[in-house]
């Protein structure tokens, strides 16, 4: 059956992980959702959890491993300080060196020591054997037996992930290494007839004679290049592989496969660089004045990314993989030296592919799969430069596309821990783009993570070790690991229906290999296949199915049924989009409408505010002015002078302007004519005390005209005491003669009494005499003898008294002061 349109525009996979899901053969263990990564930057004082780190790796996170690399003489002398400690197996403790920028920014001295932990830790005496039986063999031993499998390098410049990958002529690192293992593995079983050649991400192609012909030649015009390499390095190369290793892995082998007369491999590798942003073939030749040939990154239906028109050499030993990575290394360098890049580093990738073919007769490829070695460019900031005692640390310390790829770790490991989905930009580096792949569950993910222990590379190892903790919590689900003994067609129409349709189990037998051709490109198609029509219609003989007419039947009706399905649930898809846009769209609008209610409220009492303000300065401002005018006016009054004929048309002015909106420039103009006027007073002021004379001559007048008020003052003062004792001396006079007086009274009142008792007491006896004889009383005064002499004393008596009264009066006369016994 061929694809529609339809479908293929279905399947086609997107960049953004919502919208496409992991292909996953299982069921996703997510215990570690919202894990915590303090573990991983845990102090010193935290324990690590093994058994966490443990079940880490069976849930198929990116296995991340650690070598250190030992120091150089120079560097022993110069940059040891005991940063990186290992602390066992699996952890070191990361202590910050003086100086170092993290150790500043750290508020407190207990978080200065951070631990890592690493599926493994190497230390700096370890050989390269080690690390690659430490390492490697894993993987290389799942990829023989059908995986597929990353391993990449990261770490600064200078960290040794080249010794790693490559290492040196003497002491061969895991890239040689792997390859002598692959090919002891398959020792005679090794398919060398170059007619079935891998195609795009994991399909294959069957050559015509004379495209065979032509493969052979390309591939001893390449190995003739290598030729002048492998002379110098054929006797160094060495990667001895222990005979019981290759044992168990043969073991492996025979153990999955029943047809192990007629299993062949048919091992291919590639070798590529990716330098600004480009991919350049490192295995083909280079003309020195002809510009390298840019690669394009193409991607097939399931989104695995591949890099079109790349050289494939078929090899059929290890030394042949070596010589073509010194090749492309030599490539490397020479294209590095020719740009004349400041940074003449790049990432480069070699990746071998293995075809399992079953030739009992007629060859048929069971299985395609692969394994990439990255061995990627490390940051730039601690440069290599020391000769020339530079050591500048450069502020963009990690080159864009591991930013990109720190970015996709870091927004894998979110989408896998929140059930938020994220867009993962692996499109915003080729090197990510390449990689996406893998992420995507192409299969298990190996980190080599490099560090040095240089005091100096201190901040940028801590970098890459916080890195390398959070690349540790992405969880890649490995869909190559599949049952041996199945063929690449059935296992790829299981994969298909699994992931896409989700059919009952039973239909996964049907033969439906349809991964291997259904591939589309991002760019034009290819404008040439290598298939020729011979091959197609072969393969396409292979790939027929005979069902039942009622089982297609049944299968048409499934497709209806689930097309069916699809649509309804993405309409209610879209009307839930909808109507959560339209939720979002009100809420904003209310939001915004409140927003506006608020802003005119601010407003307008701002404004009530600056009124109120404007206006009490305008009052304090009309007080001012009034008050000086009044001033003015009395001062105008009081000296006469000239100007206060002026003052009138300033009042009036200004009483015109009272009561009514004064513009500042009016203001302004009044303020112009006070200064004036003020001027004007001043200079008449000025007049007036010169008209004075001099000053001195009038101080002087004054001063003696004060002189003599001064002494007639004194006089003065003197005559009034004399006056005032003279009056005091009077009065206290005054007071005696009262004294006197009130004496004199007190006896007058007893005389009074007496006279009045002797008066009663003459009346008496008047009144007794005239009863005897009758006779004028004048006649008895005179005449009469004792009788007539008292009458005669009581009337000077009363005469008496009547003088004293007169005096008294005479003193009240003459006496301010009243004296109280007078009163009465
Ligand atoms: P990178 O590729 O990270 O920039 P290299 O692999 O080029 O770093 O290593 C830098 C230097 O350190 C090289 O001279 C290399 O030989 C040396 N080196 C790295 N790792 C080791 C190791 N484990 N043992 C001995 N020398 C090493
Ligand atoms: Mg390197």
């Amino acid at each position: 059956m061929e694809p529609t349109l339809d479908n293929v525009q279905i399947l086609r996979p997107s960049y953004i992980a919502s919208v496409e899901p992991l292909e996953r053969t299982g069921s996703v263990n997510v215990e570690d959702i919202k894990a915590d990564l303090s573990a991983d930057f845990s102090l010193v004082s935290s324990s690590s959890d093994r058994s966490q780190r443990s079940s880490l790796e069976s849930k198929g996170h990116i296995e991340v491993c650690l070598r250190i690399r030992p120091f150089t003489s120079l560097e022993r002398e110069n940059e040891f300080q005991g940063c990186i400690s290992l602390e066992d197996s699996r952890s070191v403790i990361l202590k910050p060196p003086k100086n170092s920028l993290s150790r500043l920014s750290e508020k407190t001295s207990g978080q200065m020591m951070q631990k890592f932990t690493f599926s493994r830790v190497f230390g700096p005496e370890t050989t390269q054997e080690e690390f690659f039986e430490g390492t490697m063999k894993q993987p290389v031993q799942d990829f023989l037996n059908g995986c597929n499998r990353l391993i990449f390098t990261y770490g600064v410049t200078n960290a040794g992930k080249t010794y790693t990958f490559q290492g040196t002529e003497d002491d061969a690192g895991t890239l040689p290494r792997a390859m002598d293992l692959l090919f002891k593995s398959i020792q005679g079983k090794l398919y060398t007839t170059m007619d079935i050649k891998p195609h795009r991400c994991r399909d294959y192609v069957k050559l015509t004679k004379d495209q065979v012909r032509e493969e052979t030649s390309i591939k001893n015009s390449i190995l003739e290049l290598t030729k002048e390499v492998d002379h110098q390095n054929s006797s160094n190369n060495k990667a001895p592989i222990d005979s019981e290793d290759v044992e168990e892995l043969l073991d492996l082998e025979q153990s999955s496969t029943t047809l192990k007369d007629y299993t062949k491999f048919s091992v291919w590798v590639s070798f590529f660089e990716i330098y600004n942003e480009c991919f350049y073939d490192l295995l083909l030749p280079m003309s020195n004045d002809k510009k390298r040939k840019t690669l394009r990154l193409a991607q097939d239906i399931k989104g695995c990314s591949y890099v079109k028109d790349l050289q494939w050499v078929q090899i059929s030993d290890s030394k042949e993989a070596f010589r073509l990575l010194k090749l492309g290394l030599k490539h490397q360098s020479i294209a590095s030296t020719k740009l004349n890049a400041t940074s003449s580093r790049s990432h480069s990738i070699f990746t071998v592919k293995v075809l399992k073919i079953e030739d009992s007769g007629t060859p048929r490829v069971t299985r395609v799969n692969e394994l990439s070695m990255c061995d990627l460019a490390g940051s730039e900031r601690y440069t290599k430069t020391r000769n020339e005692g530079d050591r500048l640390k450069e502020s963009g310390n990690i080159n864009n596309s591991l930013l990109i790829l720190g970015k996709c770790i870091n927004a894998l490991k979110n989408c896998q821990q929140s059930k938020l989905q994220q867009h993962i930009p692996f499109r915003e580096s080729k090197l990510t783009h390449f990689l996406q792949g893998f992420f995507r569950g192409k299969g298990k993910v190996y980190m080599v993570v490099n560090v040095s222990q240089c005091a100096s590379a201190y901040d940028e190892t801590l970098n890459v070790l916080k890195f390398s903790a959070v690349a540790q919590k992405v969880l890649v689900m490995d869909t190559s690991v599949l049952p041996q003994d199945q063929s690449f067609g059935q296992k790829a129409a299981k994969e298909s229906l699994r992931s896409h349709t989700k059919m009952p189990r039973k239909r996964a037998t049907i033969l439906w290999d349809r991964s291997l051709e259904d591939v589309i490109e991002d760019d034009e198609m290819e404008e040439q296949h290598y298939t020729s029509g011979e091959a197609a219609v072969q393969k396409h003989e292979e790939n027929k199915v005979l069902i039942g007419e009622e089982k297609y039947m049944m299968l048409l009706n499934l497709i209806e049924e689930l097309k069916n399905r699809l649509i309804t649930e993405k309409k209610n898809k879209l009307l839930l989009e909808l109507k959560v846009r339209e939720e979002v769209t009100q809420e904003f609008a209310k939001y915004f409408a409140e927003q506006e209610r608020d802003f005119k409220v601010r407003l307008s009492q701002e404004r009530e505010q600056l009124e109120e303000n404007s206006e009490r300065r305008l009052e304090i401002f009309k007080e001012l002015v009034n008050g000086y005018n009044k001033n003015a006016d009395e001062e105008n009054k009081l000296k006469d002078q000239p100007c206060s004929e002026q003052a009138g048309p300033l009042d009036k002015e200004y009483s015109i302007r009272s009561g009514t909106h004064i513009g500042f420039e009016g203001i302004i103009d009044s303020l112009h004519n006070d200064v004036t006027d003020l001027r004007k007073q001043a200079e008449e002021a000025h007049k007036y005390l010169v008209s004075l004379g001099v000053p001195q001559e009038a101080i002087g007048w004054l001063e003696e005209q004060l002189g003599k008020l001064t002494i007639e003052l004194t006089k003065t003062k003197e005559e009034l005491a004399k006056k005032t004792k003279d009056l005091e001396m009077q009065m206290a006079k005054l007071g005696e003669s009262a004294e006197q007086l009130k004496e004199a009274t007190e006896k007058m009142n007893t005389q009074n009494k007496r006279i009045q008792e002797l008066m009663d007491i003459v009346e008496q006896k008047d009144e007794q005499l005239k009863e005897e004889h009758i006779v004028s009383p004048e006649d008895t005064i005179y005449e009469g003898g004792d009788h007539g002499r008292i009458k005669f004393f009581i009337r000077n008596c009363f005469n008496n008294r009547l003088n004293i009264l007169r005096v008294y009066w005479r003193v009240d006369t003459l006496s301010p002061v009243r004296h109280p016994d007078r009163e009465r």
